[in-house]
């Protein structure tokens, strides 16, 4: 009994991370990374620092990642060499960041992130009515910039020159046993940043981990706090979590933490309604699978998908006010982003882009003639094509226009113009439910053919 309250008593003590100053050197047998399995880029740049008499680690999420076995997307580089110093050790970088310099290191077609040694703030921090750091941009010591990490499994310095990671915080035994815990108290590190909640769920699900029952219990208490954040920054957050190819498992994680209200717009909303919800988590799974192949994914695409049954909804409520089905979802789609724009910073390209598949899912009902052969023209038809497939898919319209657009775009000649519906077919098909769309119970509206 002694011996497990003392056991206890010497684990928070090395839990915290004032106390953290020595911290452990894991050899190559325990973490596993060769100096090659690193990015040539990466290890030049170590190498070049270190020679130059400075420090120089691979940090956070590629020590992470490749001890989990996963190839990383980036390689960030922390050091002790000031920014003026790191600028003036390689002609190809540049300085950027005004709050907080960071220096861009060109290798190759690689570029490297190299940050200065932070520490995390003390009292004289300023910090906003709710405690949210506003600045912290303090250098510090190599203990100082393990300690404001997020959690142990991000506070992890690999040195490709000794092949040793460095381990403050007990990161590399957390991420073997699948814990994601964070360094500090918890609901200090959320106040100072809410983010960092965001981050837990969406680390959680990239990396397969269960978080720490002390980390996770405020985030539900807390997850209010996330509407003090910056819109961009909740932006930036949530497109790595939609991008990750984990983000099916990512939302379900934010829905059981309480986390999904308000975070991305009507999200809730949208996952409250079953052909809303279901068209949302086809798209998201199709997304996963993309990342997986390695194929592209547009953002545009993303909020499209995440976007559409507001559309819908407002679309439907127009054309039942007797406005023309056409200019209808044109309204729809630009008073759906205006109300967005408050709650996503969605770039001006982004937002083309959305506009751009919604506006030629109408057009998919068009099967006569010189119309059908046009949308196939389209640059955007491979687009909008993907994106009808998960409206068929989620029931939203018929399966057989799905088909006949697949079949239509693979044959050619005069298998093509053989599908063709006659153009006075066309007509008579025009509204209701012959025009290839079913209607949903009265809340998802039958596209209409006509212009
Ligand atoms: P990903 O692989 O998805 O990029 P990441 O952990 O590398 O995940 P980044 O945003 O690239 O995420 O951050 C790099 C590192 O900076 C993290 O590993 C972590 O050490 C630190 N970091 C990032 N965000 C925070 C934060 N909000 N609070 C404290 N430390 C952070
Ligand atoms: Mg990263």
């Amino acid at each position: 009994m002694i011996r497990k309250l003392l056991r206890r008593a010497i684990n928070v003590l090395r839990r915290d991370p004032t106390s953290a100053s020595e911290p452990a050197a894991i050899p190559l047998a325990r973490h596993g990374i060769h100096r090659e399995a690193i990015s040539s880029g990466a290890r030049r740049t170590c190498e070049t620092l270190q020679q130059d008499g400075f420090k120089a680690y691979v940090v956070g999420g590629a020590v992470r990642d490749l001890i989990a076995g996963i190839a990383p997307k980036d390689y960030d580089i922390a050091t002790d060499a000031t920014p003026d110093q790191v600028r003036a050790l390689f002609r190809r970088s540049r300085i950027i960041g005004r709050r907080f310099q960071i220096v861009h290191v060109m290798q190759g077609g690689e570029t490297l992130e190299v940050s200065t040694f932070r520490a995390a703030h003390d009292a004289d921090t300023q910090k906003d009515e709710h405690g949210r750091v506003l600045r912290d941009n303090v250098w510090g010591s190599l203990a100082d910039d393990a300690a404001r990490r997020d959690f142990t499994i991000n506070a992890l310095y690999y040195d490709p020159v000794a092949e040793t990671v460095l381990d403050y915080h007990h990161g590399v035994a957390d991420l073997k046993q699948k814990t994601l815990r964070i360094i500090g108290d918890p609901r200090t590190r959320y106040r100072e940043d809410p983010v960092r909640m965001l981050r837990a769920v969406r680390l959680s699900a990239k990396l397969g981990l269960s978080i720490d029952p002390a980390a996770r219990t405020p985030i539900r208490e807390m997850a209010g706090l996330m509407e003090n954040v910056p819109v961009a920054r909740v932006f930036d957050e949530m497109l790595k979590l939609l991008c990750s190819g984990h983000a099916v498992d990512a939302v379900h994680r934010l829905r059981d933490e309480g986390l999904h209200h308000g975070l991305l717009p009507l999200l809730d909303v949208i996952l409250e309604q079953p052909m809303g919800e279901k068209f949302v988590m086809l798209a998201l799974a199709s997304t996963d699978e993309r990342v997986r192949l390695g194929k592209p994914t547009s953002p545009g695409f993303l909020f499209a998908t995440l976007l559409w049954h507001e559309v819908l909804a407002d679309w439907e409520a127009r054309k039942q006010q007797g406005e023309v089905p056409i200019p209808a979802l044109f309204q729809a789609m630009d008073a759906v982003l205006d109300q967005q724009a408050e709650k996503l910073a969605i770039t001006r390209r982004i937002s083309g882009d959305i506009k751009d598949i919604w506006s030629l899912q109408p057009r998919f009902d068009k099967r006569t003639g010189k119309t059908a052969l046009r949308l196939l023209e389209q640059p955007r038809f491979r687009a909008g094509y993907d994106f009808l497939l998960l409206r068929a898919q989620s029931g939203e319209v018929e399966m057989e226009l799905a088909d006949w657009w697949t079949r239509f775009q693979a044959v050619d000649g005069d298998e093509r113009m053989a599908m063709l519906l006659p153009e006075n077919k066309n007509k008579r098909r025009r509204g209701g439910r012959r025009s290839g769309v079913k209607a949903q119970e009265g809340k998802v509206p039958a596209v209409e053919s006509g212009e």
